[in-house]
């Protein structure tokens, strides 16, 4: 199967939150208590969270003069050379050649070791359960497999978030910005940033005024962190296991029955 990517188009997007709503569905995430305003942008909830594994910012923005509405989508990128993957010391992610980042909770130590790699801050960890995961976008994996499109892409009334080939979308990209070049701000974020992902952005404004890092570097950071992991010294890596093999033991032998298959797993 061809690498398949999602493009999301802030131009179209009219911050309906169909998708945050659909992802959360999908994924069976729990409504949970949230405030406003702790992110960039005035939306509830402010951030991702464990729960939350998509999030529509909405951004004031001045735009040829006069402030407008700007509304990202905040999810993982499914970078084609994902940190997380490399930091991970027991295989738990793993980037499928159809594009998808996806994360096997049973293999998981808990060490969070992917959260602190992640150049782009997505991984979140269910630190209020008893029996605690990590949580991201999957870009939905389980629907891709049996032909489907990410729930999110489906629900949009907008076709604000497209989904198709990755070179089909960054084709896409481009020609969009060329049929209105004074509109679109010139660039496809997720082209290059952290060496090219699976999810690609275009908007009419810079990429950090919708809240997205703009610092990322432009190649892979997966051997950053390959590195950084080889610099740890063995034992320091041995304690680490073990303390998240207590940990799991402490954990998931009593919530054992809690383990039936969802989304993320
Ligand atoms: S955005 Fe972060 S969590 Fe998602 S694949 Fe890239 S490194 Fe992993
Ligand atoms: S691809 Fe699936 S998991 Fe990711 S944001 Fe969309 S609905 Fe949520
Ligand atoms: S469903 Fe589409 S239009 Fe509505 S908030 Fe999500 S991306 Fe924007």
């Amino acid at each position: 199967m061809a690498m398949k990517a999602m493009l999301i188009d802030a131009m179209r997007c009219i911050g309906c939150r169909g998708c945050q709503v659909a992802c959360k569905t999908w994924n069976g995430r729990k409504a949970e208590k949230t405030e406003f305003f702790s992110g960039p942008g005035y939306q509830n909830p402010g951030d991702l969270s464990a729960e939350t594994l998509t999030l529509i910012t909405y951004n004031e923005v001045q735009v040829n003069g006069r402030f407008d509405w700007v509304f990202g989508k905040k999810q993982c990128m499914h970078c084609n050379t994902p940190a997380c993957a490399a930091a991970c010391p027991v295989g738990a992610l793993k980037k499928l050649e159809s594009g998808p980042v996806i994360y096997q909770k049973h293999r998981c130590i808990g060490c969070r070791y992917c959260m602190l790699a992640c150049p782009f801050e997505i991984p979140r960890f269910e630190y209020d359960s008893a029996n605690p995961y990590i949580t991201k976008c999957t870009m939905c994996a389980d629907r891709l497999e049996t032909g489907g499109v990410p729930a999110c892409s489906k629900v949009c009334p907008t076709g604000a978030i497209a989904f198709g080939d990755r070179d089909e979308m960054i084709r896409e990209a481009q020609h969009r910005i060329n049929q209105n070049p004074s509109g679109y701000y010139h660039e496809i974020y997720g082209l290059e940033e952290a060496g090219g992902t699976c999810v690609l952005h275009i908007s009419n404004v810079p990429f950090d005024k919708l809240g997205h890092r703009t610092d990322v570097p432009k190649h892979a950071v997966n051997k950053d962190t390959e590195q950084a992991m080889e610099a740890i010294p063995i034992v320091m890596l041995g304690l680490a296991a073990l303390l998240g093999g207590i940990y799991m033991l402490r954990t998931r032998t009593v919530h054992h029955e809690s383990d039936a298959p969802r989304a993320d797993g």
